[in-house]
């Protein structure tokens, strides 16, 4: 398997890559997304002072990354631990790799190189979400997760 993460190889359409803000770390997937929601969970919404977080759920066994990746633990609604991964020089979030759902990462969108490759589906959490950040486009709203996210 090839490991390098080539910025050029983002263009084809399916490969995702991203990074973090100040350049020192780098991510990639040969994607396709298996998913892509926003979650307006506080718990999002304080991690990235934001109003909901844009998320791309990749496999993680072809997700590569290179840099001083950063962990925060905090329990999330499954009650394992939500595993946020950020910049340990600049401090950007970059992606998730929640304990509740193993098999994959969970790309923050705004990190992305391309960030337009981002179409979400569905919106979590919309009970917790602030008026201002409600997304235009028909998006499929969610109280909490729906199952597909949660994982088997
Ligand atoms: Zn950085
Ligand atoms: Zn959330």
């Amino acid at each position: 398997m090839d490991l390098t993460i080539d910025r050029e190889a983002s263009s084809d359409g399916t490969r995702l890559s991203g990074g973090c803000l100040c350049g020192a770390v780098r991510y990639g997937s040969p994607g396709p997304a298996l998913f892509a929601v926003v979650c307006h969970c506080r718990d999002c919404q304080r991690a990235s002072g934001s109003g909901g977080v844009p998320i791309l759920g990749v496999p993680k066994p072809s997700f590569t990354c290179q840099g001083p990746v950063k962990q925060s633990r905090i329990a999330g609604g499954s009650g394992l631990p939500a595993v946020r991964n950020f910049c340990g020089d600049c401090g950007s979030l970059l992606f998730g790799t929640p304990e509740s759902a193993p098999e994959m990462v969970t790309i923050y969108a705004g990190s992305l190189d391309d960030p337009g490759a981002f179409a979400p589906t569905d919106a979590l959490f919309v009970g917790q979400r602030p008026p201002w950040a409600r997304l235009t486009g028909p998006l499929c709203e969610h109280e909490a997760l729906p199952a597909p996210v949660t994982g088997r």
